[in-house]
């Protein structure tokens, strides 16, 4: 290998935002995901909303103050 062209490769921690780290080795020391393999649904088999922007929580906010759509009403053929 030639001299001081190399980043250094050392220890390094992968921190997710849902608390799991994952040790391993990088040229950083440290790794901030917001997903990894124990959050992410496809691998947890549970059913979740990746909502890191909180467009779902403004969706549900906007539509809630409305109430239930009334779909019976349109819907029913007229007798
Ligand atoms: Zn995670």
């Amino acid at each position: 290998m030639k001299d001081k062209i190399h980043p250094k490769y050392q220890d390094c921690v992968i921190i997710c935002a849902c608390g799991n780290t994952i040790h391993t080795r990088s040229t950083k020391p440290n790794i901030r995901v917001e997903i990894c393999s124990k959050c992410h649904p496809f691998f947890s088999g549970k059913q979740k909303l990746i909502d890191s922007a909180g467009r779902v929580d403004k969706f549900m906010k906007k539509y809630s103050k409305k109430g239930r759509p009334e779909s019976t009403e349109t819907e029913a053929p007229a007798a």
